[in-house]
């Protein structure tokens, strides 16, 4: 699949459930309201969609949410799709997950052929971990992780930089990471969706925290790439990583690679904007007809935008887009 700016798509993000067992301050407010589940695609559904993407050329999947580990019967489809792995028709099967069920599930994610994933923590603070996540309780989380490690998973920790809440520990959380052998991704608070608390407050700028890093760590530019928002720093002699995602203070649209499908099946071409197709109508009109999935997912295509134009409103607080990050799954 090639968009009109030329980008080859070989990457899909997909959220299988709006739910979710935190309330991170940031992501949801404390009350969300979740969706139908008849609204949600079914574990089927879900999986014909990744073989429509599959047949495109997608070589690369991601599950996301709300939570994926709190989506019943989820191994299944990660066993589904990890078979695609076995046949060498995908080359990535991975998942970003808060850890909560991460004891439970490490096992079964390494066997079905999962190697690498994503590990949301913004601190390792106990108390403002539960004033973070509102519902959270980090031991689970931090047992999470041993368990995922010792069966072999490689783990890269999210942390999204609030001023004021963990800015502080931003420096102590690269030093945990490197001495446990995981690299570590700082992410730059984005405005999707409304939520209990003011963002402006919230936003710090990565820009300022590299720098204030850079007097204890020698941090030098990383030619790693994925495509992403990411970029990537090589952290001194310790072989490890520092990303940088910077959406608000940097554009990185020029290498896109990827779209995202929310657990409605709503595809997004970009997570900047509202634009999206609707293709569990697709699915359900054509009684999960593949193809008519894979004529929609190239219509969609032509209308990805070349580029996303967020913004923090200081004056009124709204956000850019009225979307939570967990229906896109970030
Ligand atoms: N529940 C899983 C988790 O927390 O990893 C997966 C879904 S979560 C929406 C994916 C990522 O988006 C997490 O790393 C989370 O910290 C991040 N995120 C959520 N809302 C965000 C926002 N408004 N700005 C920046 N990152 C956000
Ligand atoms: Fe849940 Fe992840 Fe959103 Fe936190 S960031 S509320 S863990 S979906």
């Amino acid at each position: 699949m090639i968009d009109p700016f030329g980008r080859h798509i070989t990457y899909l993000r997909l959220s299988v459930t709006d739910r979710c067992d935190f309330r991170c301050q940031y992501c949801m407010a404390e009350n969300m309201q979740f969706l139908p589940k008849s609204d949600v695609l079914s574990l089927e559904e879900l999986e014909i969609l990744c073989t429509a993407f599959i047949a495109r050329g997608v070589k690369k999947i991601r599950l996301t949410g709300g939570e994926p580990l709190v989506r019943k019967n989820i191994m299944s489809l990660v066993n589904n799709l990890g078979r695609y792995l076995q046949d060498g028709i995908l080359d990535e099967l991975t998942l970003t997950t808060n850890g909560s069920q991460l004891e439970k599930y490490a096992d079964d994610l390494y066997r079905a052929g999962i190697r690498r994933i994503n590990v949301s923590l913004d601190t390792l603070d106990e108390a403002k971990f539960r004033h973070i996540t509102r519902w959270g309780q980090i031991d689970k989380v931090l047992r999470g992780i041993q368990a995922a490690q010792e069966v072999g998973l490689s783990i890269k920790i999210n942390m999204v930089a609030l001023k004021g809440l963990n800015d502080d520990e931003i420096d102590s959380m690269l030093g945990w990471c490197v001495r446990n052998g995981m690299d570590l991704t700082l992410i730059e608070t984005m405005p999707l969706g409304e939520i209990d608390v003011n963002r402006h407050d919230q936003y710090l700028s990565l820009q300022d925290v590299r720098d204030e890093l850079s007097a204890n760590w020698q941090l030098t530019e990383s030619e790693y790439r994925t495509g992403g928002p990411a970029r990537y720093l090589a952290v001194g002699e310790t072989g490890r990583k520092l990303g940088l995602i910077t959406p608000m203070s940097h554009n990185f649209c020029d290498s896109c690679n990827r779209l995202r499908v929310t657990c409605t099946g709503e595809l997004y071409m970009c997570l900047g904007h509202d634009d999206n197709i609707d293709l569990r109508k697709v699915l359900r009109n054509h009684q999960g007809d593949r193809q008519a999935v894979e004529k929609a997912i190239l219509e969609a295509l032509t209308r990805k935008p070349e580029r996303h134009y967020f913004t923090i409103d200081p004056e009124n607080n709204r956000p850019t887009l009225e979307r939570h990050m967990s229906m896109t799954g970030g």
